[in-house]
């Protein structure tokens, strides 16, 4: 199946006429961003909207805004842009990681981050980072603006708290010292979804322990963050011991499908050895020391 079936087409020019547009137009009606997600899905016939609304000329979703506390990030900034932008690199390495490797740079020119969190896919990058950067999703919707954590946000595959008459308007990033990330993702080839993939961000204690940390897996069946494995890590002094340690029990929590990617036990594998590359990693950028075992 290669066309779409027939819908109506229009573009918004702001939030407000974003919500008015999608109560006017109803249940039938779907925000499009980048494409790179609802285009392919219409194409197969799995998304049948009647309307697209375009949100591209709304100027008020593109931005990236450093605060004190905070980075702000408005839901249409593309994957490039965020890959260009110096002030994420610097904050939150883990999101360069991660862009660098999601598909290729004509999906990454057009595809967005409110897109990749609205699209929900469960080998889509992007929402482990937010796992893991703690962050928080601003949803517009005809009562208001509500701010829900990652973790009510992201219900599942392809479902999340943003309702179809609602727009997802800003991705925030709270600004913590003393903190470091990594992401990493093995692919069959360049530019593909992960096989699996982690993320991890630390924080130090002034006293060279960590003060809290946060793992989390893509695509190896794993919902939310890997709680059990921030359990051994925090209060902990780094070392390879806790890192083979973290890496165990992010293979313990993960509960891959077997798939055209890999059997199950490689992708086990995967979850253990990239947890302990990122946490590593991360450890690192924050400047702490991991004895040797
Ligand atoms: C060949 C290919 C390879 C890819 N590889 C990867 C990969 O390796 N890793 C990865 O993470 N992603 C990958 N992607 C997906 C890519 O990152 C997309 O850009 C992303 O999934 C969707 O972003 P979009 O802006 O294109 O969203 P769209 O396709 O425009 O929208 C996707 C969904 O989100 C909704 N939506 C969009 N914006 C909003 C909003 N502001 N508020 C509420 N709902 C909204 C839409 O209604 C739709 O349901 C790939 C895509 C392609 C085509």
């Amino acid at each position: 199946m290669q066309v779409p079936a027939p819908f109506d087409y229009v573009r918004a020019t702001s939030v407000g006429n974003t919500l008015e547009l999608l109560e006017r137009h109803g249940p039938e009606s779907r925000v499009v961003a980048g494409g790179h997600s609802l285009l392919p899905m219409m194409k197969l016939r799995l998304a049948r909207p009647e309307w697209l609304i375009d949100i591209n000329d709304v100027a008020e979703l593109r931005h990236i805004t450093e605060e004190p506390d905070r980075l702000r990030v408005g839901s249409l900034t593309r994957h490039a842009a965020l890959l260009a932008s110096d002030v994420v690199g610097r904050l939150f390495p883990i999101v360069h990681d991660a862009e660098k490797v999601i598909a290729d740079p004509v999906v990454r020119n057009r595809g967005t981050i409110g897109g990749s969190l609205g699209q929900a896919d469960p080998a889509e990058d992007l929402t482990t980072v937010c796992d893991v950067l703690r962050a928080s999703v601003v949803i517009a919707g005809p009562g208001g603006e509500r701010v829900v954590d990652m973790a009510e946000f992201h219900r599942g595959p392809y479902e999340t708290a943003c309702e179809q008459h609602e727009l997802i308007t800003e991705v925030r990033f709270p600004i913590r010292p003393r903190m470091g990330s990594a992401y990493e993702k093995v692919e069959r080839r360049v530019g593909d979804w992960a096989v699996g993939a982690a993320g991890a961000a630390v924080q130090m204690a002034d006293d060279g322990t960590i003060a809290d940390a946060a793992i989390g897996l893509t695509a190896l069946g794993l919902e939310g963050l890997a709680t059990e494995v921030a359990a051994v890590l925090v209060g902990q002094r780094p070392s390879e011991d806790l890192i083979t340690e973290a890496g165990r029990l992010a293979a313990a929590a993960s509960s891959p499908v077997e798939d055209q990617r890999g059997p199950v036990d490689y992708k086990r594998h995967l979850a253990d050895e990239l947890t302990r590359r990122v946490l590593r990693r991360a450890l690192d950028r924050v400047g702490a020391t991991v004895p040797a075992a």
